[in-house]
């Protein structure tokens, strides 16, 4: 089940992340631009991602890395001990 799990999550990562490069690709687009930065960047994320999963799956990672309660994006291993993401915490009183 945690495997599956995983698998669900990771296929929701790459979805986001395809999302926001395309929102960003179509804003450039409307505005006449070419963004061959994001081009870039766009195709070494995806196989780094891939290289990384395979590595995590033949590794029989993972425990769930632990989330921030207002954003819920995942916390970066300075972050979890205070729970949250200090930007969120300050935007949250
Ligand atoms: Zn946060």
């Amino acid at each position: 089940m945690g495997q599956q799990l995983n698998k669900i999550i990771k296929r929701k990562r790459r979805a986001a992340y395809l999302k926001r490069k395309k929102v960003a690709a179509k804003a450039a687009g409307q505005r006449g631009l070419v963004l061959p930065i994001v081009s870039a960047i766009s195709a070494m994320i995806i196989e780094k991602a891939q290289a990384r999963d395979e590595y995590l799956e033949a590794r029989g990672a993972t425990v769930p890395i632990p989330r921030c309660p207002i954003c819920t994006l995942e916390l970066a291993y300075p972050f979890r001990e205070a729970g949250m993401h200090p930007e969120c915490a300050s935007e949250s009183v």
